[in-house]
């Protein structure tokens, strides 16, 4: 109860005197701005709780207020296309803008994936999904948050490691599960979001859909190819993702007698999730147990 007491705080406390004001885009760099932040930050989240993250935008009423804060902490250019004009618009500093990626080398479109959207430019913008990549967004914010508030460098630091330790911690243990899986492709009923995830981790992944955002609906075709797949498979379980309608997995669970399991690649999470104090790592783990129950 504490835990969600002082969450809801963080989310909607007026600045508090002397902390950094951080505004972050989506949940994953909203989480780990907040871990390495603590209580030294007051770190809130631009997208609403539940809406889709490929198609979010900022309000004009938000652009007008990104000025007011004193750093703006962004996933990627790919993932927010939009970022560089608002930010702009609002008249903010270059220095004050932070590219969680930077130094991050993202990996490109493979068979399959063919990017829906010319923002993409090829390349998958998922990358906090590979672990090693969260642990160097994680520094990336660290860095940034040291530069702004020097005073406090070493707590940041600290912050920092402590996340870092906790990812690396569920990093071993999800090779540890993933090396006894028996069956090591799964068949997910959302968009390409877990290249990122299955190369760190040696597995595959079969989706109907076309690229890199959940827009481009799949085809009927693709539809019954997937569905032909998971019968030759043997497979129990369909994956959907967070957030969106089920509709389509719903749909192939009852063509091949499924289960229908979430996996969320955390763009986003619910209002309610939000106030249980859902973390990236926490819903890292939940992933795991379920592709447990489907590929063990
Ligand atoms: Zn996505």
């Amino acid at each position: 109860m504490k835990k969600v007491l002082l969450l809801l705080l963080l989310i909607t406390a007026p600045l508090a005197a002397g902390k950094l004001k951080v505004f972050t885009t989506i949940f994953p760099v909203y989480d780990l701005s907040r871990q390495v932040g603590g209580e030294l930050c007051e770190v809130s989240m631009l997208i609403p709780p539940g809406t889709e993250a490929h198609s979010y935008e900022p309000t004009p009423k938000q652009i007008a207020g990104l000025g007011k804060c004193d750093l703006l902490i962004y996933t990627n250019p790919y993932m927010e296309p939009w970022i560089a004009k608002a930010a702009r618009g609002a008249g903010m500093k270059p220095g004050d803008i932070v590219n969680s990626c930077e130094n991050i080398v993202l990996l490109s479109a493979t068979k399959g994936e063919e990017p829906d959207h010319q923002a993409y430019e090829g390349k998958d913008p998922h990358a906090w999904l590979d672990i090693g990549n969260a642990a160097k967004m994680t520094e990336n914010i660290a860095l940034a948050f040291e530069r702004k508030d020097p005073a406090n460098a070493a707590q940041y630091r600290r912050n920092a490691k402590a996340y870092e330790k906790a990812l690396f911690e569920f990093d071993a243990a999800a090779k540890r599960a993933i090396s006894g899986f028996k069956k090591k492709n799964f068949y997910f009923a959302g968009h390409f979001a877990y290249g990122y995830f299955v190369s760190r981790y040696g597995l595959s992944y079969t989706s109907p859909f076309k690229g890199f955002s959940p827009d481009a609906e799949p085809t009927p075709k693709a539809l019954a190819k997937m569905s032909d797949e998971i019968k030759k498979d043997g497979a129990t379980v369909i994956y959907r993702e967070e957030l969106l309608s089920s509709r389509l997995a719903d749909a192939l669970a009852a063509e091949g007698g499924l289960t229908v399991l979430e996996l969320s690649a955390a763009h986003n999470v619910s209002k309610k999730e939000l106030a249980k104090g859902l973390t990236l790592l926490s819903i890292l783990r939940s992933n795991l147990s379920n592709l447990e129950r489907g590929l063990k």
